[in-house]
């Protein structure tokens, strides 16, 4: 018992010198934090996807209060060209879908929809990113879109 808790004691300890320390270059390379807010806004507007990561994890953390069903947040990726449409089609399949088409070819990566105080995370495959191609990540949240957007490139 003695042993559980001063494995448990250092585990936590380690966890939280961690998260005070900046994160490795490697790590923070393939990775970035979008916070997205009760007054419908994400904390960044581009994200730059390095072409030497494998995955590039995005986490998405909801900073506001209100809940899934009326500030719901999500990120969704795909091509610049296929916004609108990927926008219209997980509006129209709803809540239950994280407002993303089961299926849609044209969606490069999606995060399941969070409220006020939650916090979800999901990576982008980099192989299907190209460079010099126009990328953007929206909110399909119905009515979001057209503020909650950005943009996503592959970084040479
Ligand atoms: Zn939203």
């Amino acid at each position: 018992m003695i042993r559980y808790l001063s494995a448990a004691g250092l585990a936590c300890a380690f966890g939280l010198s961690a998260l005070a320390m900046p994160a490795p270059a490697e790590a923070s390379a393939c990775s970035a934090t979008v916070e997205a807010n009760d007054a419908m806004q994400f904390s960044t507007r581009a994200l730059s996807v390095p072409a030497s990561c494998k995955e590039f994890q995005v986490t998405l953390k909801h900073t506001g209060q209100l809940p899934v069903a009326a500030m719901g947040h999500n990120i969704v990726v795909g091509k610049t060209a296929d916004i609108t449409g990927i926008n219209a089609d997980g509006m129209a399949a709803g809540a239950a879908n994280n407002y993303v088409k089961p299926g849609d070819a044209r969606v490069i990566a999606a995060s399941s929809l969070v409220g006020g105080g939650q916090t979800t995370s999901f990576k982008i495959p980099v192989n299907r990113l190209r460079a010099g191609e126009d990328y953007t990540f929206v909110c399909t949240f119905p009515g979001h879109a057209a503020i909650m957007r950005g943009k996503l490139s592959l970084a040479p």
